[in-house]
C-alpha cells in the first residue's frame, strides 16, 4: 500500500474542483496538481503550432517537444509550458473550446497520466481532473467526484471570465461549452469522466466554498494524523 497520502477530485467542468483541491491542500500542506492545466497547455501548443490531432506521428512529435512544469506560489498553481508562463492563457475561450478534442486523444493521455502519476510518486498530493480516482491514482486513498447544477456552473465559469477582462464571451456560449466538454469527457474512448465506485459524491450547488471544505477535510481526517489538520 503507498505511504503518501492522495486526494482525487473528479468531476464536471467548472463546478469548483480547483477551488477545493487549493483549499484542502493548503489546509493539509499538501502538494496541488490541476491535471486541466497540463491537458489545457497541450492544446495551447497543439494550436500555435497547428499540430494536426488526427495524425499519429504529429502528435507524438508534438508531445516530444513539450516539457511542463508547475511552479506553485501560496497554493496557485502555474503551469510553464517549455518554460513559459501561460496559466492565464490557457484558461481563454479558444482553449476551452479545443481542449477536449485534444484531451481525448490516446497518445496525449498516456503521456500526461505518466506524468502525473511520477508526480504523486511519494509526495501527499491534492490532484483534480476527470480520471484521477479512476485511472490515475486507482489507489487513491480519499476520491471525491464533484459536481452541481450546469447553470450554476456556467454562471461561475462566466463571472470568472468577465473578472479576466474577457467581456465578450456570453453566458450562453459558456453554459454551451460546458454542456459540449462534459458531453465529450463522459463519452469519450479513453477513460472517459465517470464516478470512481469509492468516490464520494460532492454535489455543491448549494454549498459555499467553506461548507465544502470542512466536509472535504472531515472525509480526509482518517486518513492523517491527528496533528495535520
Ligand atoms: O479541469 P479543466 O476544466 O481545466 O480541464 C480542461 C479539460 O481537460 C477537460 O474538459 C477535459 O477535457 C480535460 N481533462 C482531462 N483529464 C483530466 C483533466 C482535464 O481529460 N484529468
Amino acid at each position: 500500500m503507498r505511504k503518501n497520502i492522495i486526494v482525487a477530485i473528479d468531476g464536471y467542468s467548472s463546478c469548483g474542483k480547483s477551488t477545493l483541491a487549493k483549499a484542502l491542500a493548503k489546509r493539509l500542506a499538501f502538494i496541488y496538481i490541476d491535471s486541466g492545466a497540463m491537458y489545457r497547455a497541450i492544446t495551447l501548443y497543439f494550436i500555435r503550432n497547428n499540430v494536426d490531432i488526427n495524425t499519429e506521428a504529429a502528435v507524438r512529435d508534438a508531445l516530444n517537444h513539450i516539457e511542463l512544469n508547475f511552479h506553485s506560489r501560496d497554493y496557485e498553481s502555474h503551469i510553464l509550458l517549455n518554460g513559459e508562463e501561460v496559466s492565464e492563457e490557457i484558461r481563454k475561450m479558444l482553449v476551452s473550446e479545443n481542449v477536449s478534442e485534444v484531451s481525448a486523444n490516446k497518445l496525449v493521455r498516456h503521456d500526461m497520466v505518466k506524468q502525473q502519476q511520477r508526480m504523486g510518486k511519494s509526495k501527499n498530493i491534492v490532484m483534480d481532473g476527470r480520471d484521477i480516482g479512476t485511472a490515475v491514482f486507482v489507489d487513491a486513498q480519499i476520491k471525491f467526484f464533484m459536481t452541481a447544477d450546469p447553470k450554476i456552473r456556467a454562471e461561475r465559469r462566466h463571472k470568472e471570465l468577465v473578472s479576466k477582462g474577457d467581456t465578450a464571451t456570453t453566458l450562453e456560449e459558456v453554459f454551451e461549452n460546458l454542456a459540449h466538454r462534459d458531453y465529450a469527457d463522459t463519452t469519450r474512448k479513453e477513460s472517459p469522466l465517470t464516478r470512481a465506485e469509492d468516490a464520494i459524491i460532492l454535489d455543491n450547488t448549494d454549498l459555499s466554498q467553506e461548507e465544502q471544505l470542512n466536509f472535504a477535510l472531515k472525509m480526509v481526517k482518517p486518513f492523517l494524523d491527528s496533528s495535520s489538520i
